[in-house]
């Protein structure tokens, strides 16, 4: 059954694609209307139109979350347009995975520039006006390398601790004026970003995941709109691990 979500307004970054496409639609599902925010729209207008039933509601909207003028400029907009702003996803990801010894700063910086500082930038722009409203959910993608670590991601295992540790700080900040701020971790799930894996590394995570599969999109999707829905008002500050069992 769909979480009821009638009259909200959501921002979800990095809709082209995977998790981020999956949270949109499943939004929408419970009412929602989405402002969908990637680069590449036309790959957001691509997965809209084999919705019809749900288009109306999914507005694609181009925005590269690492220019900052663009991220404010983007929630201003929303506001304008529609006078609210009840839910904030921040799923726009990427990874650049090496050994620590050789990482480059830039490997670094654009991991962190993507996953952890473009959220502080959308959570400062949007506290102001959810607080003034008495209401707002924001959600965090973070990961299970956010909390266990993992050989090669250090810039990446870096940023999702770094945004745990933004989540839970924001959660604190706000809690009294009615706004939540959780995030959701993922262990391996289907998507661009784990089907670059080598076979062979994909064989072997499946045998340490207890359920013995990658997730799928509408595994993470499913926990974004509990938390965006009337059941988790009174539940912030938490990070909701989405794993098959990985990391317990
Ligand atoms: P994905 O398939 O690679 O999709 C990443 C999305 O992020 C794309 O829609 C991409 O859209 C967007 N994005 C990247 N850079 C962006 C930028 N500068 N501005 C705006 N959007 C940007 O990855 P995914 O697996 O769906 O990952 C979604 C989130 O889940 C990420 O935060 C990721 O770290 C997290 N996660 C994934 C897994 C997993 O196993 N897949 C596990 C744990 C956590 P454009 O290229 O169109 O901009």
């Amino acid at each position: 059954m769909c979480v009821d979500l009638k009259e909200q307004v959501a921002i979800v970054t990095g809709s082209s694609r995977g998790i981020g496409e999956a949270i949109c639609l499943e939004l929408a599902r419970g009412g929602a209307r989405v402002i969908a925010a990637s680069r590449n729209v036309d790959r957001m207008r691509s997965w809209i139109s084999e919705h019809p039933d749900l288009a109306d509601l999914i507005a694609p909207t181009a925005l590269d979350v690492t220019d900052r003028a663009a991220v404010e400029g983007a929630i201003e907009e929303t506001l304008e347009r529609h006078n609210r702003l009840d839910i904030l996803v921040n799923n726009a990801g990427i990874t650049a995975d090496g050994l620590v010894m050789g990482m480059k700063d830039e490997q670094f910086d654009s991991v962190l520039d993507t996953n952890l500082r473009a959220a502080f930038w959308t959570i400062r722009a949007v506290c102001r006006p959810m607080i003034r409203a008495r209401r707002g959910r924001i959600i965090n993608i973070a990961s299970v390398s956010g909390i266990m670590g993992n050989e090669g991601q250090a810039n990446y295992a870096a940023a999702k601790a770094g945004l745990i540790g933004l989540t839970k700080s924001v959660a604190k900040e706000i809690a009294k004026r009615g706004v939540t701020c959780n995030a959701v971790a993922p262990g391996f799930i289907e998507t661009d970003m784990t089907n670059v894996l080598p076979e062979e590394l994909k064989a072997r995570v499946k045998q340490v995941v207890p359920m013995q599969r990658f997730g799928r999109p509408e595994e993470v999707a499913g926990m974004v709109a509990f938390l965006a829905g009337p059941a988790a008002s009174y539940i912030t500050g938490q990070v909701f691990v989405v794993d098959g069992g990985l990391h317990t």
